[in-house]
């Protein structure tokens, strides 16, 4: 799991004069044994590196000690995750290892700072989401993130449990006594995740429970609660297999992230179509995004493709030898929708990776703009 207060730590470090060397490798799933091999490839680079005369006693020695420090890391046991990333700079004692639940592009960058493009990516793709079992009388709160559900506590309740058994008015007044610590509880509840929400600990949430006990609970969310309820799932509230939970929970988490797609999709197209602040096909987003023109990129599952990009002023496109803007020759890339989502990370767009079939698969990507788009270079 990637928790934010990592990303934090890798975001501040400094090699201050020092180079930080940052380390990305994919665990192949049918042969984890293979993993130390992989880095080792990668770190190949660093190696030659740590002889270089152009660089200083100092950074060599310090990126000698960054190869050593991975090489141990990568003997420790990592158990499921989809790729590692390292972060290094043993010259400030700087080190960090983050287990990223997706596969990545093998990277390795040597740099002032930390390179931490694909990290974000990564995490841009997640929904915090806080689950929630609830009855009238107790709640149970798990945070899901990254495939993992953590414990979150309950709120105190008030509510009352042990009614006494008792006749005639006196009955009517416990159920009336009971009907009120049950909105009590809810309040409570409602007012814990309005909270939490505000402290940004979650982006969505699910709620479960008895059916008909569901609604109640629904009834007392404040609004900006509310919206960010993803979806409900019938659980008994003692339930006690989390996994259980856990799956269900995944369920709604993942029918979400489904329509928030296809809504995305829908918005951008219809946009176009309109003649709106829009841009449609691979041209067009790739010329988006060499102007810093992008909010929101939509790209397609994973597709890649083969493309040309300007070091200079970061013109991008599928083709050509000579950059139309400077005249420089360009660099070749195996995938220039990699070049296209970094630059617009860059320059503080989102990204969304549509993983559902939908009709941005004619298109490869698409995205909404900040400011109409200049008209194209010439050439
Ligand atoms: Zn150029």
């Amino acid at each position: 799991m990637v928790e934010v207060e990592t990303v934090d730590r890798i975001l501040g470090m400094d090699g201050d004069g020092l180079l930080v060397l940052s380390v990305y490798v994919n665990v192949d799933p049918d042969d984890r044994r293979a993993f130390p091999s992989a880095v080792d490839g990668v770190l190949h680079e660093t190696r030659l590196l740590t002889k270089d005369p152009d660089l200083d006693r100092e950074a060599r020695l310090s990126l000698r000690g960054d190869v050593e420090r991975i090489v141990e890391a990568v003997t420790e046991e990592h158990v499921r995750p989809q790729a590692v990333a390292f972060f290094s700079c043993s010259g400030r004692g700087l080190f960090e290892v983050v287990e990223l639940p997706r596969p990545v592009r093998y990277s390795l960058v040597v740099d002032a700072t930390p390179w931490v493009r694909p990290l974000v990516a990564v995490l841009d793709e997640y929904h915090r989401c806080r689950v929630v079992v609830v009855d009238r009388a107790h709640a149970r709160f798990w945070d899901l993130y990254q495939d993992e559900m953590v414990e979150r506590g309950k709120p105190r309740d008030r509510a009352l449990r042990k009614p006494d058994y008792a006749y005639g008015m006196r009955e009517v007044a416990t159920r009336n006594k009971a009907e009120l610590l049950a909105k009590r509880h809810y309040r409570a509840v409602a007012q814990r995740l309005a909270e939490d929400l505000r402290r940004r600990q979650f982006d969505i949430v699910a709620i479960s429970g008895h059916e008909h006990e569901i609604p109640e609970l629904l009834d007392h969310l404040p609004r900006e609660v509310r919206d960010r309820v993803a979806g409900t799932f019938p659980v008994h509230p003692r339930e006690e297999d989390l996994g259980a939970i856990r799956d269900r929970a995944q369920e709604v988490v993942d029918r979400y992230e489904r329509a928030e797609e296809e809504r995305l999709v829908a918005e951008a197209l219809e946009k176009h179509a309109a003649g709106g602040l829009a841009a449609v096909g691979l041209d067009d987003c790739l010329w988006a995004g060499a102007t810093a023109a992008v909010d929101l990129l939509l790209v397609h599952d994973e597709v890649m493709w083969p493309g040309v990009v300007c070091a200079d002023d970061g013109w991008m496109a599928t083709a050509g030898d000579r950059c139309p803007i400077c005249g420089n020759p360009l660099r070749r890339t195996p995938d220039v929708i990699d070049e296209l989502v970094q630059a617009v990370i860059d320059e503080g767009g989102s990204v969304e990776h549509v993983m559902t079939e939908t009709r941005l698969r004619d298109h490869l990507s698409a995205a909404t703009l900040r400011f109409p788009l200049p008209p194209l270079p010439a050439g």
